[in-house]
């Protein structure tokens, strides 16, 4: 008998090793094996058990490391197809299936319970040594510590054993810290109509339980959440478990509370996670013991034996992608995962990805819209407000007026813009020197409280002086603007006024929770933040939303500026009136006839989509067609650039008849990172198969070492 095993490296094939006698009974795929490879041994993955090898000579395998199968077969298979799909080894898409503390995790210890019955054989004085010492434990001892207060060895205690006086079991004492237990449950309200229409077409698809993607197309607020539960509440009843992603942001304590109050066993998932409970959670779900996962990206990998429903809320955003081995899309592998279990996808947003919502106007998915906001609350009227005629580009002559009308009607205010820091630019008035990053192509960011000039691409920092680095006169100049200064100017603007900045500067870990609870619990009347504060957060008392710049992506050369900027704007806009005294949304924008940002401003998703798919099909973009990029990066720029033609050329060689269209080699829009020169090549195909031969052309390029290449299938950003 033979087994493959997977390792992780990054080498496209399985190992094959013989299987010894002694490990025959034992062996089973998905789990772990130690091999020797080289001159060292290697833990790996058993994938399959094979009859014949076609090598001559095989290695045995040395042990067996978990007794039952790490990996389930389900997921095994998932790990194939992420390996072929995204062109990563086999080895490498396990591993990034399993959380780190349940790889790390040694066997589990083992202690002697006594059993009561049976009788201790004459004679057996050490036996009867450690029965005693068993007795003096008030709690079942680790083995070792047995052995090491009767003083004698493991034969003594086989003997206990055989005679059923003591049972060898697992320490499940780690199991007894998980007191999670359910908040104040809910009473579900009535649902709307078009509530309604959505989960009358999904219940047949869990019922039966068949495949099928269900695009759930809902503005902020309209209940798509409610929906969600409602479907799970019907998996449950199936006797099906089901798996809800959400993108890390928006996986706040509020969020984790909305399922608990409806839902027993609601096992999370998550990466800030303390490696040991995000290990309880694992081996809870793995024992069947949770009905409901939530987590972000990897949950969708998590061990649920019967898959029911696979939920994926806030479906465009580009944190389901990961950007390192594997590059896979979570959304994209909930598809594929709810195809191989047989049952449906409810895919939710606001502004669905374009590759969503062409699926759903084709047809392929179901697609549901929710018009409007639930309990009859209006979505709020968005003003656009051209900077080009202010004298201030931070708050606009209109801003200002409604931030305090706002503040005095005793209503929040949330001031957004996307971009941390005091200052984006820092230049010399004198010589026009910027003050760029020694190791990348980008400019310094300014960080006025830490007093430092920052790389936001490398994190490469500096003591910020007055003085410019060049001709030392005294004339630095900080241009463009962050949430910091924001927060300065509009504190100066609005004295008296309490406020708190939310941005992964401000607020890491508990001071991010306070000054969101500051928030929310109406201390702190205004609130300045990036990103963060568009998700998962439900603010009822905010009146006005102030979006400071519109057009931090809109510029941005990549093919889907203009998707990102019409759904940041979406997004932020709804967080405004979502209560009683209703709302209103002020977009400050140098583009104000823009269509990204028209069509934001009447919060008319459609109509976006529909002008977006037809610039992208006429430039031959996604969703059209499929893409792939192959980044080639070096030290040494010529490196880099010949790294890409050689690409550039392996591909050409094998293009299957037109079928793939190669742009390309070019430097890309980021010219260096981290001390290294970037170039790409971007490949585009209507065939995923003829794309994935040109992709496997690439890989096949003979690039020197020093020359990285990484190719992104599906990637979220042409950068
Ligand atoms: P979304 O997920 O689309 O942003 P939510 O499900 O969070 O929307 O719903 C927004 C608000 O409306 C929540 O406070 C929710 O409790 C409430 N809600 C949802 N459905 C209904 C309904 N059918 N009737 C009344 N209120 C509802
Ligand atoms: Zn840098």
């Amino acid at each position: 008998m033979f087994a493959k095993i997977a390792l992780d490296l990054p080498v496209p094939t399985e190992f094959t090793y013989a299987v010894p006698d002694r490990l025959l009974a034992e062996l089973k795929p998905g789990q772990r094996v130690r091999v020797p490879f080289r001159t060292q041994t290697r833990v790996g993955y058993l994938v399959s058990l094979e009859e014949s090898s076609d090598f001559p000579e095989t290695k045995d395998i040395l042990a067996v490391v978990d007794p039952e199968p790490l990996v389930p077969p389900d997921l095994l298979n998932l790990a194939r197809w992420i390996s072929s799909y995204y062109g990563c080894a086999l080895g490498e898409a396990i591993q990034a299936m399993l959380p780190g503390g349940v790889r790390k995790r040694r066997p589990r210890t083992k202690v002697v319970v006594r059993t009561g019955s049976g009788e201790l054989p004459a004679r057996a004085r050490k036996a009867a040594a450690v029965f005693e010492a068993l007795a003096r434990f008030d709690r079942p001892p680790a083995v070792k510590r047995l052995l090491d207060a009767a003083g004698t060895t493991r034969a003594a205690l086989r003997t206990l054993e055989r005679a059923g006086l003591v049972r060898i079991e697992d320490d499940e004492r780690e199991e007894e810290l998980d007191a999670e237990r359910p908040v104040e449950s809910d009473t579900p309200p009535a649902l709307e109509a078009p509530q309604q229409a959505a989960l009358d077409a999904i219940r047949p698809d869990v019922l039966a339980p068949r495949f099928h993607v269900h695009l759930l197309l809902g503005v902020t607020g309209s209940g798509k959440t409610e929906v969600y539960l409602r479907a799970i509440a019907e998996t449950l009843r199936t006797g099906r478990q089901a798996i809800v992603l959400v993108p890390e942001i928006a996986l706040t304590p509020q969020t984790v509370r909305r399922f608990r109050a409806r839902f027993a066993r609601v096992a999370v998932l998550h990466s800030a996670q303390a490696e040991a409970e995000r290990r309880r959670a694992w081996q809870r779900i793995r024992r069947g013991e949770a009905d409901v996962v939530i987590g972000p990206r990897s949950a969708v990998f998590a061990p649920v034996a019967r898959l029911g429903l696979v939920v994926v809320d806030e479906e465009h955003e580009t944190s389901f992608k990961q950007e390192t081995v594997p590059r896979y899309n979570a959304r994209d592998v909930a598809v594929i995962r709810a195809r191989d279990a047989g049952c449906p996808v409810i895919l939710g947003s606001a502004t669905p990805s374009l590759e969503s919502y062409a699926n759903g106007r084709k047809g392929r998915y179901a697609l549901h819209r929710l018009p409007g906001r639930a309990g009859g609350y209006p979505l709020p009227p968005v003003e656009i407000v051209d900077l080009s005629q202010e004298s201030s580009h931070l708050f606009s002559r209109r801003l200002r007026v409604a931030v305090a009308d706002a503040v005095a009607a005793g209503g929040q205010v949330i001031l957004f813009l996307n971009r941390r820091g005091f200052s984006t630019i820092v230049v010399c008035e004198r010589c026009r020197h910027t003050l760029g990053c020694p190791n990348c192509s980008s400019t310094l960011v300014f960080h006025k409280g830490r007093a430092k000039t920052v790389c936001h691409l490398c994190g490469h920092e500096a003591r910020a002086t007055p003085k410019c680095p060049e001709c030392h006169a005294t004339a630095l100049k900080y241009v463009g603007s962050g949430t910091e200064r924001v927060a300065e100017e509009a504190a100066e603007a609005w004295p008296g006024v309490k406020l708190v900045r939310v941005d992964s500067d401000s607020a890491r870990g508990e001071r991010l929770e306070d000054a969101i609870e500051s928030f929310r619990k109406g201390d702190a009347r205004l609130l300045v933040g990036t990103q963060m504060v568009a998700k998962g957060h439900h603010f009822p008392d905010v009146t006005l939303v102030g979006i400071v710049n519109a057009d931090t992506a809109l510029h941005l050369p990549d093919f889907r500026a203009n998707e990102r900027t019409f759904s940041l704007i979406s997004q932020v806009a709804g967080r405004a009136g979502r209560g009683e005294r209703g709302g209103r949304v002020i977009v400050q924008t140098f583009n104000p006839r823009h269509y990204a940002i028209e069509t934001a401003a009447r919060h008319d998703y459609e109509a976006f989509a529909k002008a977006e798919l037809e610039e992208r099909a006429m430039l031959g973009l996604p969703p059209e067609r499929r893409c792939a990029l192959a980044v080639l990066s070096a030290t040494e720029e010529p490196d880099a650039r010949a790294a890409a033609h050689r690409v550039a050329e392996a591909v050409r060689g094998q293009m299957a008849g037109g079928m793939v269209e190669l742009r390309g080699p070019a430097k890309a829009p980021i010219e260096r990172v981290r001390g290294r020169w970037r170039y790409m090549v971007l490949l585009l195909s209507k065939s995923a198969g003829a794309l994935a031969r040109a992709c496997a052309a690439a890989r096949g390029a003979r690039v020197p070492r020093r020359v990285d290449l990484v190719i992104d299938i599906d990637p979220a950003a042409v950068l």
